[in-house]
């Protein structure tokens, strides 16, 4: 069905160490995502029972070749050289339709060599929830890892209690992280370290090979994909969770799905982790975290550089703080369509910093908030404009009274309900829809009573996020106070 390639597998071992997957009982499939098939170069489906046993690593598919990548990282701010791919196998790359490289992995298919204690297994509640949100993030045009497939596998697998089993297929750029390059350089592998390096020049990045030090240009480069990234997971509250160095992607797309979140009420020290104690990952914190990723990755680029000494350590120090500017700059942009201004406004930023700090004060919910934003900015196109859409956004402040007063200046400068393509703008920058979490822990109890339609009804919606449809506007309403999903697990 693809027609796979294995550039990854010709970096030295161990990058990539061949691995097979471990067979289960009794695979069947939840979910296959035809339109990225497709796009993957696919000319057409097969039928489930063999999406089945290909997705769940039972029977190989024509062309992969399975292996394990090794990989290093920071977690939660301490360094393990060892890490990998223990419950994860690069099937191999694909070139799709645009003529980009892809990789496509099995997760949950078994243990590997960097199985450590591990299963090498993955309960179906997190497959679920990354196959949800990472589809989410796509339809919301952030940069992401993709779901292709979703194969319960009929076995349990123990976590606190046992759970069932799936195999869940993950499509990304590339599964390269800044802890593959720790790992490298962690282990004085100069020729490892060169050679990751070129081929992610070479994949990610070629416009990098031309600059005086290409291992600069790729510094520069990682750290604008990576400020673009985070400036768009704020603009929508996601709470990733486990921002380590090993779960931050070269290509700069959103990798790895735990137990993140989107924040409801605003708050910029929100933190939904179990594990995050420390809230070391909190919301507000996540540019300063990638900033210090993006530090770890320019560490072991030094020696690749052209530069030495001080001198090289300056060029790294000034590209890392360069993220500040990058991130600023796509905030503001981000800003004035989630407003409704026009592009250049430089009331962006302190109006966005008003209802932040309107949200805060008032516990509205962000999501909500800027969807009645956007329907109260339509409605003043209106030759008479009603009431029904300002009530309705006041409706949702504990304090109506300074939230008027904002609602008067920022009416006073955005131009979203004189022009269509700035409402466009306006529309596009904030969904009618999230995945929520108690919607998500709703399908994800449904799924284990062996019922998949809510699964699908809560995917068909959060991938349309701009979609008005009932459906969408049943399923989008915040968590009542007994709703609230207060905690996430990793799951793992
Ligand atoms: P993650 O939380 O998915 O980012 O994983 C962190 C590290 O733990 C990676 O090296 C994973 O491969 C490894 N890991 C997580 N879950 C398992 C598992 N069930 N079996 C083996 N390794 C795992
Ligand atoms: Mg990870």
């Amino acid at each position: 069905m693809l027609q796979f390639e294995h550039r990854y597998a010709t970096l030295p071992e161990p990058l990539w160490v061949e691995s097979q997957a471990t067979p289960v009982v009794n695979p069947e499939l939840i979910a296959f995502n035809a339109p990225l098939a497709y796009e993957l170069g696919a000319k057409e489906i097969p039928d489930a029972a063999t999406l089945a046993q290909w997705f769940s690593g039972n029977q190989p598919m024509p062309g992969a070749k399975p292996g394990a990548l090794g990989y290093a990282g920071h977690q939660f701010g301490n360094f393990v050289p060892q890490l990998g791919d223990g419950r994860a196998l690069l099937l191999g790359e694909v070139v799709d339709h645009s003529g980009m490289r892809r990789d496509v992995q099995l997760k949950g298919s078994g243990r590997t060599p960097f199985s450590r204690g591990g299963d090498g297994r993955s309960p179906l509640g997190p497959v679920l929830r990354e196959y949800l949100v990472s589809e989410f993030m796509a339809a919301m045009g952030i940069p992401t890892t993709r779901a292709l497939a979703a194969v319960a596998t009929g076995e349990r697998v123990v976590r606190q209690l046992p759970e069932p089993g799936a195999v869940f297929t993950r499509v990304a750029s590339s599964h390269i992280r800044v802890g593959t390059f720790q790992f490298a350089a962690v282990r004085r592998d100069e020729a490892a370290l060169k050679a990751l390096a070129d081929h992610v020049i070479a994949r990610h990045y070629p416009e990098a090979a031309n600059g005086e030090d290409p291992y600069l240009a790729l510094l520069n480069a990682v750290v604008a994909r990576q400020a673009v990234l985070i400036a768009r997971w704020m603009s929508v509250g996601f709470i990733h969770g486990v921002m380590n160095t090993d779960n931050c992607s070269i290509a700069g797309e959103t990798i790895d799905y735990g137990p993140c979140a989107f924040m409801e009420q605003f708050d910029p020290q929100k933190v939904f982790s179990s594990i995050d104690q420390g809230s070391r990952y909190a919301f507000a914190n996540q540019p300063a975290i990638a900033q210090w990723n993006l530090a770890r990755f320019a560490e072991t680029l030094l020696p690749l550089m052209r530069e030495e000494g001080d001198a090289v350590v300056e060029q790294a120090t000034a590209a890392i703080r360069h993220f500040d500017t990058l991130l600023s700059t796509e905030q503001r942009r981000l800003h004035a369509d989630k407003l409704g201004l026009a592009p250049e406004s430089e009331q962006a930023v302190p109006l966005m910093e008003g209802l932040e700090s309107q949200m805060h004060q008032g516990r509205m919910d962000m999501t909500a908030t800027f969807d009645a934003l956007t329907h109260y900015a339509a409605s003043l196109s209106d030759e008479q404009p009603s009431d029904e859409h300002r009530n309705a956004l006041l409706a949702l402040t504990t304090q109506p009274n300074e939230l008027t007063a904002w609602l008067d200046s920022w009416q006073a400068v955005q131009v979203a309900s004189q022009n269509s393509q700035r409402f466009a703008a306006m529309r596009n920058a904030n969904p009618v829809i999230i995945p929520r979490n108690h919607r998500v822990q709703e399908v994800i109890d449904a799924a284990y009573d062996g019922d998949f339609a809510p699964f699908h009804a809560l995917l068909a919606v959060v991938t349309q996020p701009f979609d008005e449809s009932e459906d969408a506007r049943r399923l989008a309403a915040p968590a009542t106070d007994s709703e609230q999903v207060l905690r996430t697990f990793c799951g793992t």
